[in-house]
């Protein structure tokens, strides 16, 4: 049986649950900084590279801020995540907002911040000229239709309502350049959780060639192209990360083959990725509240999908330690459950486990991107804390648990009192 490793011993776990109760999430800064300085180092070649981080895969300031200690730039698409990145100090062309069906207040607030906007539709160019002015810098997200293989979580490109097809990018730039754009960029996200390194290559062949057509037939200048995120990880203990060289490789490959061949180097590579960069470095830790034999054996945990919510929405696997029996046959076979009042709400169907009971320390691997971010309180469930293990193996909490205030807070029994039939 294959495991995963953990950066924390039961005795370290321990001491941390006495001061934070479970469940919470926990990140792994030292493992963050170590990936995220490989993730930069493959790319070394591109000399303007940069890595805008999906905030919204982990919206917490103090990961935020360790990834533009480390070079990255954040990638929003809403408000609030706007507001984020301006109170980290992520702000002007640090930021890229790739958002979609955009209200008034995120374009003014992405324009006022010098933000990077990235449009999702040929209509939002005078959507937002009418309401913030266009930038000096713009840039449009292309969707290739069939052109291009989708996968599970992200569908078929053509069924997707995200971005221009091919003939609106060259009306978009065209109409851009003759209200007087200066400086362009392009864009493309049809992956998600994608292992295999050549779908990356072919991605950035496909805008590559785009950005040497549209060079070509509107004589304008491209400052970026960014190929967007997904890039997977291994969510199986069996799988294999992603050949990180492999993907760099090859897309160095093709940008010598068609921009610097076309004389359009030098031309900078971003991308913007979420679960890679945090993904494999977050970890749920919860215990077994309850032990249930029916026509099944179920291990009922203190935490539900309102934590985590990948393997109710998509069938995920995730990943499971139970803390002091990694060494234990897995011999049993559990559902693994929360306790919303929905069915699906299972962190893992008939795994195989050591034998369980209450109050075992239940880790669940693999939940530092689209883990606590998903977290919602359907069945006036609450969100968990976050913390942060230090590299020198101190714990900050960087966000507190929500309480059953936060949860009444929007509420209005006030107002019951003089509410009569
Ligand atoms: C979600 C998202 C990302 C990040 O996706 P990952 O799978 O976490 O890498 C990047 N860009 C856009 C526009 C997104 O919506």
């Amino acid at each position: 049986m294959p495991q995963k490793s953990l950066p924390f011993t039961k005795e370290q776990i321990e001491k941390i649950i006495k001061q934070y109760p479970t469940p919470f999430h926990l990140y792994d800064e030292k493992a963050i900084r170590e990936n995220a300085r490989a993730f930069k180092n493959a790319f070394n070649w591109n000399e303007g590279f940069k890595e805008f981080y999906a905030i919204k895969a982990a919206p917490n300031p103090y990961l935020m801020k360790i990834l533009h200690q480390e070079g990255f730039g954040a990638d929003c698409s809403s408000l609030a995540e706007l507001i984020m990145a301006q109170k980290t100090g992520v702000t002007d062309e640090e930021i890229m907002f790739s958002s979609n069906d955009t209200p008034v207040e995120d374009f003014l607030l992405a324009k006022k911040l010098k933000a990077i906007i990235n449009l999702d539709d040929i209509s939002h160019i005078a959507y937002l000229e009418k309401c913030a002015g266009l930038p000096s810098l713009i840039c449009f997200r292309y969707n290739p239709g069939k052109l291009k293989k989708g996968n599970h979580i992200i569908g078929h490109p053509e069924e997707a309502k995200y971005g221009f097809t091919r003939e609106q990018l060259f009306e978009g730039y065209k109409i851009c350049k003759e209200k007087g754009v200066k400086r362009f960029g392009i864009h493309t996200m049809v992956a998600s959780n994608e292992l295999d390194a050549y779908y990356f290559e072919e991605t950035a062949e496909i805008l590559f060639q785009l950005v040497a057509e549209i060079s070509q037939k509107l004589k304008i200048k491209f400052d970026f192209v960014n190929i967007g995120g997904g890039v997977g990880i291994p969510y199986r203990p069996e799988q294999k990360r992603i050949d990180l060289k492999a993907m760099s490789r090859g897309i160095k490959k093709q940008y010598e083959k068609i921009i610097v061949a076309n004389g359009l180097a030098p031309l900078k590579l971003f991308t913007e990725c979420g679960r890679y960069i945090t993904g494999p470095y977050g970890y749920l830790v919860s215990r077994v509240l309850h032990i249930k034999d029916t026509y099944k054996k179920f291990a009922g945990l203190d935490s539900c999908m309102a934590n985590l919510m990948r393997p109710a929405l998509y069938g995920a696997y995730h990943h499971i330690t139970v803390m002091g029996k990694e060494k234990k046959p897995h011999t049993f076979v559990y559902d693994v459950t929360g306790s919303l009042c929905e069915n699906n709400d299972k962190f893992a169907i008939d795994r195989k486990l050591p034998k369980l009971e209450q109050g075992d320390i239940i880790v669940i691997h693999d939940t530092g991107a689209h883990g606590f971010a998903m977290g919602f309180n359907y069945n006036g469930k609450l969100r968990s804390a976050e913390l942060l293990l230090r590299e020198n193996g101190k714990v900050v909490q960087i966000r507190r648990a929500e309480t059953v205030k936060d949860y009444l807070a929007t509420l209005n029994f006030n107002g019951l009192t003089s509410f009569k039939v």
